[in-house]
């Protein structure tokens, strides 16, 4: 084994995959516009994101995968990744999640689940119908929640709901979602508002982990659990119920410390940090279609970017005027 670790010791297990950069939603807080969409011959089929999967999990270490987007979903070939997931989760230890807006997963949640889905994470940003629709710009409420129901139906191990909160939008909707976690013994999972190009991030509309934890305070006791290695979040147990929430506090207090992710992007590009500059991308696709992208250049390629890695990404203050990458194409 052969793993993959930076200049600052960090160890990297955890490689999060975008499947498309396409999505049937158009959330205002990712990429309401949906503009520069990639060519189709520049999105890595099912096939070369396996062989990376496959080398990275049978040489180097990676244990734990996140199948993201876009909307995973829309890929009609979306099974058959799983299937090569699955086809390797039997010779190594190897957890799959997959980041879901929930809308398409109904007709095959149950082969994903046969396939060994260990986590889905479903992003649904309201419990109010219209409010909903006019961020996702998408009626889809009802679909949403029945795909909770079927996920606690189908007994996923891990089922989450990701809320990203927008002060003046959604953040007076903390304590029905504290409230929906408790009812329904869900993890609900409040994300601070990062910037990202073509979203609508402002200071005006980011509202700080500490504040949303103290409106969903006033709902309930909440009642700290441990810290879990590499975690970008910070969990509570309401008390009294078997619901938890956590806080995911990106621009206010990073958690670069622990971090141990690498990122695909749909289009094949090797991110060492969610918040990278695309001068940092190392083009996998280009140099596993080309005549030396034997796994050995493909891992020295990976070395080299570790290599580059930034100990904590910047503040946001910078990242709002950077404003350079597409959440979309990146996967979150
Ligand atoms: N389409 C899928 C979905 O809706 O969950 C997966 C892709 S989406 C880019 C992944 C996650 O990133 C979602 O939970 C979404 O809420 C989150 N996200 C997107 N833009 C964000 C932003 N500007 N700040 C915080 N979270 C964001």
């Amino acid at each position: 084994m052969n793993p993959f670790i930076d200049s600052f010791g960090r160890q990297h297990t955890y490689l999060r995959v975008s499947v498309t950069d396409a999505c049937n939603m158009r959330c205002t807080y990712c990429d309401p516009s949906r503009t520069g969409r990639f060519a189709n011959d520049r999105i890595l089929s099912m096939e070369e994101i396996l062989r990376i999967v496959r080398l990275f999990v049978t040489r180097h270490g990676i244990t734990k995968m996140r199948v993201t987007g876009g909307e995973p979903m829309v890929r009609k070939d979306i099974l058959a990744l799983f299937q090569g997931i699955a086809e390797l989760k039997a010779s190594y230890p190897l957890s799959v999640g997959m980041t879901t807006n929930g809308t398409l997963l109904s007709d095959h949640l149950p082969s994903l689940r046969s396939l060994g889905l260990d986590a889905l994470n479903i992003s649904i940003d309201s419990l109010d119908r219209d409010r909903f629709r006019s961020i996702t710009g998408m009626d889809a409420l009802p679909q949403v929640l029945e795909a909770f129901r079927l996920a606690k139906g189908l007994e996923v191990p891990t089922v989450k709901a990701n809320v990203v909160i927008m002060r003046g939008v959604n953040d007076h909707e903390i304590p029905a979602f504290v409230r929906y976690a408790a009812e329904h013994s869900l993890a609900v999972r409040f994300i601070e508002y990062m910037p990202f190009a073509q979203n609508t991030w402002d200071t005006g509309r980011f509202l700080d982990y500490r504040s949303m934890k103290r409106i969903a305070e006033a709902e309930g006791a909440l009642i700290p659990m441990a810290y879990q290695p590499h975690s970008v979040s910070k969990d509570y147990r309401i008390a009294g119920t078997n619901g938890m929430v956590s806080f995911i506090s990106s621009v206010s207090e990073h958690f670069c410390g622990g971090c141990n992710r690498l990122r695909l992007t749909a289009d094949g590009r090797l991110r060492t940090c969610l918040f990278a500059l695309p001068s940092m991308e190392t083009d996998l696709r280009t140099l596993l279609r080309s005549g030396d992208g034997s796994n050995e250049a493909v891992a020295d390629a990976v070395r080299n970017a570790l290599r580059n890695k930034w100990e904590k990404h910047p503040d946001p203050e910078i990242l709002a005027v950077t404003q350079s990458n597409v959440m979309r194409a990146i996967g979150g």
